[in-house]
């Protein structure tokens, strides 16, 4: 679990500002839901034999109340049961579908290295009510359009991922003979693939370990067994996002790790990352809001690691210099400090951003520090100039077109010329 300093936590509020941007011009809201939850809601929501479920979760028993019950609660591993829980609560789909965002920490008791914290953070939206294609490819586009501001589809860092799921039929059929050909395989299994044979053999597809990945690809493609509503769906998806010029490569062996998924399912990946390569990932979850209690209604979503796209940002140089103030206010004297303190809100009002030097210095050691902050002007209230109700403003930043030559401004009307330290 990491602690977030400046200057890196001006990466993440600059991240986060690009990410709302995008998601409301898609006219998502944002929902915000409590830290923990119920364990039972992971287990029912997540499935019994994931790994989240399995051995990531931080759950606990809470203190016993005056009856001698205690709670069994836990730390959410991720956000859509606890997003889906709210919604059911609080009769959010009676009347229409709803489409939200959300940030905030996920925690997850993984083996931590680059790119996997045991507290992460993520970005995920939560389409619900909709059946789809238009709402799947919806919320592709979205990702998609925001790797493309961020730089990252154009530079080719990222690339997308689909596969269909199908539905649970389907699965049930493609699970057969997918036991049959891995018990034909099972001495070349790991143990965390012998594990998983008869709970969760889909997920065998899903092994990293190179040794296996032979034996995965020839294995029966769930593609093979879908039906013609799954088919249908599938390319509704693809011909929208065809058409909207978004390229992506279908993996048969594409499962996502949680049980809730069907129909869609899409990660977004890269190959800067080692093997934490996945920065993006949902899908399709009709089941899941029947599942925790709710009338069944479709729904598709995705979760976004905001930890690996920074790390992605900062791997191919595409993270922004660190914000600097328009100015850096330097005082002489302590008399005059009331006079400067009232004309630096003034400037504020007016939108500039200026760090005041904090008590008393030589002006050598104000300059210093003037320089220092990366301020595009010094603000100097020398008692002179104060006298005259006048404050001296030295430009700090020499360019060939800019002038370094100092200036006086009047303190009484800011907003005349507050714009000339905005647009610097
Ligand atoms: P992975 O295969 O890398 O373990 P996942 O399938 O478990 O990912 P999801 O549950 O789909 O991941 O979460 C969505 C995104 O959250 C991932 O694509 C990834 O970017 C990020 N993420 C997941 N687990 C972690 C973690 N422990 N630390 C940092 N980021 C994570
Ligand atoms: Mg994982």
């Amino acid at each position: 679990m990491n602690d977030i300093l400046p200057p890196d936590s001006a990466s993440w509020e600059w991240l986060e500002a690009k990410m709302r941007s995008v998601l409301q011009r898609y006219g998502y809201a944002n929902v915000r839901t409590p830290i923990v939850e119920p364990t039972a809601l992971f287990v029912r929501g997540i499935g019994e034999v994931t790994d989240i479920v399995e051995k990531e979760m931080y759950a606990f028993e809470d203190r016993a109340d005056k009856h001698g019950q205690a709670e069994h609660l836990a730390l959410r591993p991720e956000m859509t049961a606890g997003v889906v829980r709210a919604m059911i609560e609080h009769s959010f789909l009676r009347d229409s579908g709803r489409r939200l965002y959300y940030f905030g920490p996920m925690f997850r008791r993984e083996k931590p290295q680059k790119g996997r914290y045991r507290q992460f953070h993520q970005m995920g939206v939560e389409a619900l009510g909709f059946a789809g294609p238009d709402i799947d490819a919806e919320v592709i586009l979205m990702g998609s359009r925001l790797l493309r501001e961020l730089g990252l589809i154009d530079g080719e860092h990222v690339s997308l991922e689909l596969n269909c799921l199908g539905e649970v039929a389907e699965r049930r059929a493609h699970r057969e003979a997918l036991i049959a050909y891995l018990e034909q395989h099972k001495d070349s299994l790991d143990e965390d693939s012998q594990r998983r044979l008869y709970t969760n053999p889909l997920r065998v597809l899903d092994t990293k370990n190179p040794a296996l990945q032979a034996m995965a690809n020839g294995a029966p493609k769930l593609l093979d067994f879908l039906g013609e509503a799954s088919l249908a769906h599938f390319m509704g998806v693809r011909a929208i996002l065809d058409a909207a010029g978004v390229a992506y490569r279908i993996n048969p062996r594409l499962v996502r790790g949680l049980d809730y998924y069907n129909l869609t399912v899409f990660e977004w990946v890269t190959d800067k990352l080692g093997s934490q390569g996945t920065v993006c990932g949902g899908g399709r979850y009709d089941g899941l809001i029947e599942q925790l209690g709710g009338k069944a209604a479709p729904a598709v979503g995705f979760g976004m690691g905001i930890e690996r796209m920074l790390l992605l940002l900062e791997e191919v140089s595409l993270l922004p210099a660190a914000p600097t103030p328009h100015a850096y206010a330097i005082v002489p004297s302590a008399q005059g400090l009331p006079q400067v303190m009232v004309a630096l809100e003034g400037l504020r009002a007016a939108g500039v951003t200026v760090v005041l030097h904090p008590g008393q210095s030589s002006m050598k050691s104000q300059f210093k520090k003037a320089d220092a902050s990366g301020a595009a002007f010094a603000l100097i209230f020398g008692e002179d100039e104060l006298d005259q109700g006048l404050v001296a403003v030295k430009p700090l930043r020499a360019s060939p077109e800019a002038s370094t030559e100092q200036f006086t401004r009047d303190l009484a009307h800011v907003s005349d010329w507050a714009a000339e330290l905005l647009n610097a």
